[in-house]
């Protein structure tokens, strides 16, 4: 047995090459987070070829890249202070300082190699590039999930119930209008609807109930997800593009980035078999986008990827982001996996350190999101105030209603006077805003901008027409 077998490490099998290179001095009895790190793999990548796959001078740390974040181990803080670990670390960081784009080889070095505080530094450089002001935003909104039936049998998911089951519902339209007109008279800005995939209620269904609902009240449907719209293309047999085309006219506003999971098919064929694929997910972000509407982008991360294939997910959205331009903010959390269906494939060792590890990551990558959604509902309050000083500048929704992760056992809803005393604690003016983030808050000065979706549509994705009408409408200084 090889030795990277017998620590339980799968390489690729150009990495196991290298093992057997005759000059190569790979130590297994070194730390395992400084293996490959070494300047020696510079080298080696030149006189073997494989230079021109990495833009770094140095190689991800292997040992961590290829295992299943189960076993993942975090990098020891102390080797990050010196040595070709820290001369490396100031290297990207000063790159990212002067605005360079990282690649998805750095992004490994970073999720393998950095101590905490330097990922903080580098997100926050990002962060105030981005925005600049010194101030958090929040969005009053309910989450508001009209059925829970579901046929596709998530692992990760306790929320729904399959057709017939006793405990299966679908919200009557007086249920629905109650709880729309309950976060209108409370100042709610936006409802963010979504629910299970009802093999009968489809898109006239959510046609109907948004339009019904923007015909009573002035308030902001952000609604469905990408594997829901599939999920209506596939019943209906009809395109993508032609379904998202009924809702807008409807009168959805944006759509929500959830059911991204992890964008790699291996992870998602073993947590989501019979979800929405990778393509698909973008697929529908793409043709949102193209329609002039703006949606956000998530990650559940933590069950069975690998380091490389939460990279991986980022690579995909910050593609589909320098071709549409149609995101508006990132989020991420781990599973949570109380209660579900398969909760033995879940670990529950994700830790709050890891978390801002990976959302540091996002912001330090995703070049071209503007904004950052900490996850106090997953997080709980105090992780999310630390969060602020890694990249984070927005606290998300206040969800008067949340049904989905707290039914995975995972409940930190809170008032909208918690939530801005801890912005303000952590420095931060709190302020309101809306769904397409422009500020609507009787305490900022200035017009608000933009006000609607359509004032939103001003990503090189979105019809010329709608980007011109988009422009035109933005307030002179
Ligand atoms: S996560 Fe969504 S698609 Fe998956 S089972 Fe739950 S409700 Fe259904």
């Amino acid at each position: 047995m090889e030795g990277s077998e017998a620590l339980g490490v799968h390489l690729k099998p150009e990495w196991k090459s290298a093992l057997s290179h005759p000059t190569a001095p790979w130590d297994w009895s070194l730390p395992e987070n400084v293996r490959g790190v070494w300047p020696w793999n510079s080298a080696w990548l030149h006189s073997t070829g494989h230079a021109n796959d990495y833009t770094t001078p140095m190689a991800p740390t292997l040992a961590n890249t290829e295992r299943p974040i189960r076993d993942w181990k975090a990098p020891s803080a102390a080797q990050a202070q010196n040595g070709a670990l820290r001369e490396e670390l100031d290297r990207i960081e000063l790159f990212v300082a002067g605005a360079g784009r990282i690649s998805k080889e750095e992004a490994l070095f970073l999720h393998n190699n950095a101590d905490l505080l330097s990922l903080g530094r580098m997100a926050t450089s990002v962060r105030l590039r981005k925005n600049p002001e010194a101030r958090i935003t929040y969005i009053v909104d309910r989450n508001l999930n009209p059925t829970n039936v579901c046929i596709t049998d998530c692992g990760f998911c306790a929320f729904y119930r399959s057709p017939g089951d006793r405990q299966a519902y679908v919200l009557s339209r007086d249920e629905i209008y109650q709880k729309v007109e309950d976060t209108v008279r409370l100042g709610g800005k936006q409802l963010l609807m979504q629910g299970g995939h009802h093999p009968n209620v489809l898109s006239d269904f959510w046609c109907e109930l948004i339009s019904d609902i923007k015909a009573r009240f002035d308030i902001n449907c952000h609604a469905l997800s990408a594997p829901e719209i599939e999920h209506f293309a596939r019943y209906e047999k009809r395109p993508i593009a032609e379904v998202i085309a009924d809702l807008k006219e409807a009168g959805l506003g944006s759509l929500p980035g959830a059911g991204a999971e992890v964008l790699v098919e291996r992870v998602r064929k073993i947590i989501a078999p019979k979800k929405t694929t990778t393509d698909d997910w973008l697929e529908v972000h793409r043709q949102t986008h193209k329609t002039g509407l703006r949606s956000s982008a998530t990650m559940m991360y933590g069950n069975v990827e690998t380091v490389a294939e939460r990279i991986e997910h980022l690579v995909r959205l910050r593609d589909l982001q320098d071709e549409t331009g149609g995101f508006t903010a990132f989020a991420s959390w781990n599973t949570q996996p109380e209660g579900v269906p398969q909760e033995e494939l879940f670990p529950r060792t994700t830790t709050p350190a890891e978390y801002l590890r990976v959302q540091s990551i996002a912001r330090i990558f995703l070049d071209n999101f503007d904004h950052m959604q900490t996850s106090y509902v997953t997080q709980g309050m105090k992780m999310s105030q630390v969060s602020l000083a890694f990249g984070c500048d927005d606290f998300g929704g206040t969800m008067l209603e949340e049904n989905v992760v707290s039914a995975a056992g995972c409940f930190h809803l809170e008032s909208i006077q918690r939530i801005e005393s801890l912005i303000r604690n952590a420095g931060y003016q709190p302020l309101q805003r809306n769904s397409w983030y422009g500020i609507e808050d009787e305490r900022n000065d200035g017009q608000t901008w933009p006000k609607n979706r359509e004032e939103a549509a001003t990503h090189p994705g979105a019809p010329d027409d709608m980007r011109t009408a988009a422009r035109a409408s933005r307030p002179t200084a």
